[in-house]
């Protein structure tokens, strides 16, 4: 998930306020509570002294009582006389004056003579023997104690007076103190009685606990409460235990805070409320600025390199967007400079193909002419003079095109070599005076570098919309027709249709040739040839058949000049070679004595170890050289005539039997057939194939003959096809004649049957008999 930058920013802010914050308050907090806990204590303190103290003033004022009670002269009498109604009438009226709640009269020695409470002559002997002002439990309840001895003048009794200790005077305490007070004490049936200020204090009897347990609980519950309690013992005569414990509550002094610490708590939530808003404000002002940054480089990355700046440039942000400006406008420079790099050659800034394109794409014309216009033998210039001088030269043809063209003529530039002259709404009339023009302005030399040239210049064209609507399908026109060009130079040669198609054809067909040596899709044929003297078949020619998986049956007229040109034809040669060899070395196993003939292609005969080659070829495959007749063209011979009768020397001297196939096709002088070292003259079906009929043909077959047999060879006559032509060429002295007349080619098995009948397959050929009749194989 991806949380905007602000976003983050708050959730960083915020919790680490709020931390702030609770801690604050917490602290405060605390320390208001240490405050109230030291407070309550003091005042716990001070409530103990003025405990104390109450009890020492109502001890001084309870003896003054006392004994101003008696000193009393009746009462002094009443006692002494033993008027025991009279002492009781005084002490009871004495005792409700003083607001005494206890009175007493005891005898020297100890004996209660009257009260108002019942007491133990024990507890009452202890009383007088007691130093200090001692407390008396009597009946359920405390009592502040004073004595006072009634003297006549000797001792005859003691006054005793008490003040209860109960809510009364605890009540008292408290609003001295301002703490609570509780009396615990246990009374005679064991019961916990208490006495409280406090309404909240919990009932003893509940917990089962005795006074002093009750008195330590409530000291310690000030862990886990708001009381803060301290507790002290008072023992009475009589052993009793009475448990004061004075208590505070610190909710109360802590309640005073309360209003304090929400206020706090209060201005927390609005600092953090504050805090987010200036988080939200500042994250605000800070991803306003990057979010521009954002749009700014996002509009360069699309393109469109004008940034308007925005943010002010004191900040690193307005610097950063200063930045991004200068970095738009250098690309958009660069971005231009490519732009024009690729829409203009560099060397004669010429538009440049695609230039052309987009030029010829905005073109609303449908008819457009397209002139190519090639310089010759560039790379041979290059070779002699160098690139520098051809980039020169190059530069003033473009010069002298775009001078002599008109302006609404577009001149590019496509290749090294190639210009292309581009008219909309132009025709075929329109590019032949285009190519005019061209020419004449390139007729005179131009001197480069002080170098003097003649442009030879190649044109073709192609037109829109006959040969296409494209400008790549008119360029791949117009350079099929350069192609078709080499004869007639600096002539324009315009695009024909079905060029393309012949061109594809082509291209299959070498295509295919690739995969169809390795498929083995290859057959050799044979076609006997036969001895005019001896009637006998004494050598038979190997010929290449192919049947394609796509192509079908391909001649070996289409495809051996395309695998020539290819450099396939290298190991199809070996190939044949290598069984046409098998099949001699088969032949002459079986007991029969047949050359076998192989057509050696131009190209194979211009390998420097061609020989080597085919002996090796030969042996290997358990023939040998004289089993083997080798066919080499005249026009292959021509090549390199020199070679080429090393060649025909070592492989004749090796065994082999040589023929020149195709003679008369060729050029071949007198001088150098003389210096050929071949056994046979093979003649070309083409002055063979309109015997008897054609008499020209008749004289150069005749002269031939003639000529073959005074350089001391043989002469062979293919194309023979009818018996007309057998008898004419026998008469002629021709030595072997091979042809449909006799038999087709035809695979190796149909061929070794035919072998079988050899003489009934001659004898037929020299009868008049229908050539018919002969394949059925009488
Ligand atoms: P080529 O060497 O002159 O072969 C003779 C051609 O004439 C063969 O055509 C053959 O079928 C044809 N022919 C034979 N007798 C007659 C006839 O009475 N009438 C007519 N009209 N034609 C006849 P093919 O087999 O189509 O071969 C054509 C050419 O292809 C050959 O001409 C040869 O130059 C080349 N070729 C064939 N096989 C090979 C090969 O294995 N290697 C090379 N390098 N070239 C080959
Ligand atoms: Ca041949
Ligand atoms: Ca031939």
């Amino acid at each position: 998930m991806k949380i905007e930058f602000r976003n983050r920013l708050l959730l960083f802010f915020a919790p680490v306020i709020a931390l702030a914050l609770a801690t604050t308050v917490l602290l405060s907090w605390q320390s208001a509570r240490a405050t109230v806990e030291r407070n309550a204590e003091r005042s716990l303190m001070v409530a103990e002294q003025i405990f104390n103290q109450l009890l020492r003033q109502s001890q001084q004022q309870l003896t003054d009582r006392a004994q101003l009670l008696s000193e009393d002269f009746g009462f002094r009498r009443a006692v002494a006389t033993g008027e025991t109604d009279t002492t009781i009438s005084v002490l009871a009226n004495h005792g409700g004056r003083a607001g005494a709640d206890l009175m007493m009269l005891l005898s020297p020695d100890g004996e209660v003579v009257a009260n108002t409470h019942a007491i133990t002559e024990e507890v009452a002997r202890e009383l007088l023997q007691a130093a200090e002002a001692p407390l008396l439990y009597s009946e359920g309840a405390f009592y502040q104690i004073a004595l006072a001895p009634v003297r006549a003048p000797d001792l005859i009794g003691w006054v005793v007076m008490g003040n209860a200790i109960d809510l009364q005077f605890a009540e008292r305490i408290q609003q001295l103190a301002l703490t609570d007070v509780t009396l615990l004490f246990e009374s005679e049936t064991g019961e916990v009685v208490s006495i409280s200020t406090w309404a909240g204090l919990p009932d003893a009897k509940a917990g089962g606990l005795d006074a002093l347990a009750m008195a330590n609980t409530l000291e310690r519950r000030e862990a886990d409460t708001d009381l803060l309690a301290n507790a002290f013992t008072r023992t009475t005569v009589g052993g009793k235990s009475l448990y004061i414990v004075l208590s505070t509550s610190l909710g109360e002094a802590l309640a005073a805070w309360r209003p304090w610490q929400r206020k706090l708590w209060l201005i927390g939530l609005v600092s953090l409320l504050v805090t987010a808003l200036t988080a939200w404000v500042v994250a605000l002002t800070v991803s306003k600025p990057i979010r521009a940054l954002v749009s700014s480089a996002n509009k360069i990355a699309s393109g469109d390199y004008a940034v308007q700046p925005s943010l002010s440039g004191d900040s690193e942000f307005g610097f950063l967007e200063q930045t991004l400006q200068k970095v738009g406008l250098a690309v958009s420079e660069r971005e231009e400079r490519i732009l024009h790099q690729a829409r203009y050659d560099a060397l004669t800034d010429l538009p440049t193909r695609q230039y052309l394109d987009e030029l010829f794409s905005a073109s609303t014309f449908e008819k457009h002419s397209l002139l190519l216009v090639k310089v010759r033998k560039q790379r041979e210039l290059t070779e002699v003079y160098g690139m520098d001088w051809t980039d020169q030269l190059v530069a003033q043809v473009a010069d002298q095109l775009q001078t002599a063209l008109s302006e609404a003529d577009v001149v590019a530039r496509i290749a090294r070599d190639q210009f292309v002259v581009w008219s909309e709404n132009a025709g075929g009339e329109d590019v032949a005076r285009q190519a005019d023009t061209v020419a004449n302005a390139l007729k005179f030399p131009l001197v480069v570098a002080g170098i003097e040239v003649k442009v030879d210049l190649q044109m073709s064209a192609a037109l829109a919309p006959e040969h296409g609507a494209s400008l790549d399908d008119l360029l791949r026109r117009a350079v099929i027709a350069m192609s078709g060009a080499v004869g007639a130079m600096s002539q324009l040669r315009l695009y024909q249709e079905g060029e393309d198609l012949r061109l594809h054809r082509k291209l299959r067909v070498t295509q295919r040739l690739q995969l169809a040596i390795l498929e083995g899709a290859f057959e050799l044929h044979y076609q006997p040839k036969l001895s005019l003297g001896s009637r006998r078949v004494e050598q038979v020619e190997a010929l290449l058949r192919w049947s394609d998986a796509e192509l079908g049956k391909v001649f070996p007229d289409e495809f051996i000049p395309l695998a020539e040109r290819s450099g396939d034809i290298i190991p199809l040669s070996n190939w044949v070679t290598r069984e046409a060899a098998l099949k001699a070395a088969a032949w002459r196993d079986a007991g029969r004595s047949v050359q076998v003939g192989v057509n050696v292609s131009g190209r194979d005969f211009a390998e420097a170890d061609f020989v080597e080659r085919t002996l090796a070829t030969v042996r290997a495959a358990g023939a040998t050289p004289d089993l083997m007749v080798l066919e080499v063209t005249e026009s292959a011979m021509m090549e390199d005539v020199e070679q080429g009768i090393q060649h025909l020397e070592r492989l004749r001297a090796e065994g082999f039997t040589l023929a020149l196939d195709d003679f008369g096709t060729g050029f071949s002088s007198l001088s150098q057939l003389k210096h050929l070292p071949v056994d046979e003259l093979k003649i070309d079906k083409s002055f063979v194939l309109n015997l008897p009929g054609d008499k020209q043909d008749l004289e150069i077959v005749r002269s031939t003959v003639e000529l073959g047999h005074s350089l001391g060879m043989k002469v062979v006559a293919e194309g023979v096809e009818n018996n007309a032509a057998l008898q004419l060429l026998r008469q002629m002295g021709c030595d072997a004649i091979q042809g449909y007349h006799l038999s087709r080619p035809q695979p190796a098995a149909s061929f070794e049957q035919w072998l079988e009948q050899e003489s009934l397959h001659v004898r037929h050929a020299f009868d008049d008999a229908p050539t018919e009749s002969q394949s059925v194989g009488l």
